[in-house]
């Protein structure tokens, strides 16, 4: 059946559900983005020209909400709380359901075996039918439930599952015994998926997919009136827990206080949190539209350097506010930090937000070092100075969403035999790829067209190599490039094949070439000093990194 696009939310707002105060939060969000989703429902509409697209069986299962799970998070909801997932969770269901999938939500384990039709109890008959869904979104609590009321069929059916996955999961964790015996094992990876089945809340490592979230967008009208009224010298603090403003935040606070009046939005129950100095105007936790008015009169907003990777630093810069922000350095990763430590991921952090530093930067956002106070000092002037315009990437509208999860729904497929790359001729250093004549490509997605063969220096990741050259790393073409041919610039004397997540690569001291054997392990993010790795990097759209030109 084909997906027909829906622009009425009604059905999906009663499909969440009752009783808790994320639910509440979800639906009032839903409620409140609704008119953006139905104009961008029809602006793709439109841009696909009426293209077949099927309609699937969607299984949404949010483990973390379950109370199987214990949901930490619920009863934070209105006291400052995480609600970085809740707001990914929200969009990630109105998406599937305005793009007019066939969809069941399930919030607990008692649902999640009735839409799976296993019989309940713990551990006990697995799945034994064919499952009634083409795809399942879930999370890592949910994969542990279902592994436990699955069983085996689990193993049998994973293909399907997505795993909404905030900071991500690299390769090399997600390989059970690779991550057993090389020491990347933690709690949370090894579940042997392929790692582009992860979806992330940014474009982190390009192992993974990025699913992303939306904000506000705003018409000429409202850009307009926010650049009239923008107070020169308001500033907004990013930190809705008391907690995010300990421990030496004083000085630069005063530095602040120097130039500009400081808004907070700290929950508290009764009275002022100690952490927060008297000099700070504080709303206490605001619902999101009344947080969004006042970032529409802030200059800048500012954060401290926690929480990492949120939604509120994109939903300032598209209310015409400077996001300002502490650089790491060095970078904080799962080797040097407490709240990375154990989550699936090597991948270092260099700043709040890299993804408002790397993709979005000056004049929107700055990134400075918040112990030289003289440059935290110039920067805020520099920011009352500057002018800029509120400013929302593509890939963070509803219409760059919905474009985004489309391509996916229609293309990715992970139960699909790994066929193996024609023969070809590519040439290193060249952004053509020169085909033995007698091949044809077979389809795959992104096409074949994207890829740009490269080599990265020795020590550099994919990721920074195919960067570097204006690409980005697409794993989904190693298996295009896990071969003599690609190797033939390089001149080794030995071609060995291994299993090891920075193949394949080459020593340029010892002239070793490695190929991949095991592709659940082909990863963006796998660096090693002495080698130089072969890396598969396609073209992006401007906006919209997730997809190539000719990936609609
Ligand atoms: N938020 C809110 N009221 C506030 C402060 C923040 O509703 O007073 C919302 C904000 O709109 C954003 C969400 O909280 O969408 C998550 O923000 P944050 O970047 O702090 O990420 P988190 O750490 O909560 O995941």
């Amino acid at each position: 059946q084909h997906a027909a696009f829906r622009t009425d939310l009604s059905v999906l707002l009663d499909q969440v559900g009752t009783g808790k105060e994320s639910l509440s939060f979800m639906k009032r969000r839903i409620r409140r983005l609704a008119q953006q989703w139905a104009t961008a429902a029809n602006r793709l509409d439109t841009k696909l020209e009426q293209r077949w697209r099927d309609q699937k069986k969607i299984l949404v299962h949010v483990g973390f909400l379950t109370e199987e799970s214990g949901d930490v998070f619920s009863p934070k909801v209105l006291k400052g709380g995480p609600l970085g997932e809740m707001v990914q969770w929200a969009d990630i269901l109105t998406a599937l359901h305005v793009l007019g999938h066939n969809l069941k939500i399930s919030m607990s384990v008692k649902e999640l075996q009735g839409f799976l039709g296993v019989p309940p109890g713990r551990g006990s008959c697995p799945l034994t039918g064919p499952l009634p869904f083409d795809l399942i979104y879930t999370d890592y609590h949910g994969m542990q439930q279902m592994k436990q009321h699955m069983g085996l069929s689990l193993k049998k059916h994973k293909c399907h599952i997505r795993v909404i996955d905030t900071f991500g999961t690299e390769p090399a964790y997600n390989h059970e015994e690779y991550a057993t015996l090389h020491g990347y094992r933690t709690n949370w990876g090894y579940w042997n998926l392929n790692a582009r089945q992860y979806m992330t809340m940014f474009p982190h490592t390009p192992d993974n997919s990025f699913m992303g979230f939306v904000s506000e967008e705003l018409n000429e009208t409202e850009k307009r009136s926010i650049q009239q009224n923008k107070v020169n010298n308001m500033a907004v603090v990013y930190g809705k827990e008391a907690s995010m403003w300990k421990q030496g935040k004083e000085g630069f606070l005063q530095i602040l206080h120097r130039y500009m009046e400081v808004h907070g939005t700290v929950y508290y129950e009764t009275q002022r949190p100690p952490e927060v100095p008297a000099f700070v105007k504080n709303h206490g936790l605001l619902p999101q539209h009344e947080l969004q008015q006042l970032l529409r009169k802030a200059k800048l907003f500012i954060g401290f350097g926690f929480p990492y990777e949120g939604p509120a630093p994109l939903e300032a810069i598209a209310n015409g506010c400077i996001f300002l922000q502490p650089k790491f350095h060095p970078p904080h990763s799962s080797l040097n930090h407490e709240f990375f430590r154990g989550k699936p991921t090597s991948r270092e952090v260099s700043s709040q937000h890299p993804y408002a530093e790397q993709y979005i930067g000056r004049p929107h956002v700055m990134t400075v070092d918040y112990n030289n106070s003289l440059e935290f000092d110039s920067a805020i002037r520099e920011i009352m100075r500057t002018k800029v315009e509120p400013y929302l990437p593509y890939e963070y509208t509803c219409e760059g969403m919905l474009e985004r999860v489309h391509a996916y729904i229609q293309h990715q497929d992970f139960c699909a035999p790994e066929i193996v790359g024609p023969l070809f001729v590519p040439l290193p250093n060249s952004t053509a790829l020169g085909w033995a004549s007698n091949v044809t490509a077979p389809a795959a997605w992104p096409p074949l067209t994207s890829l740009r063969l490269l080599i990265s220096q020795e020590g550099q990741s994919c990721v920074e190599a195919c960067q570097s050259a204006g690409f980005i790393c697409e794993p989904a073409h190693f298996r295009f490039i896990n071969n003599k041919e690609a190797l033939l610039e390089v001149q080794c004397e030995v071609i060995d094949s291994e299993i090891n997540h920075i193949l394949p690569a080459f020593s340029v001291v010892r002239r070793e070439c490695g190929l991949q054997r095991e592709p659940l392990l082909f990863s963006c993010a796998g660096h090693s000093p002495k080698y130089r790795r072969l890396c598969p990097c396609r073209d992006f759209r401007r906006g919209q990194v997730a997809l190539c030109r000719d990936c609609l």
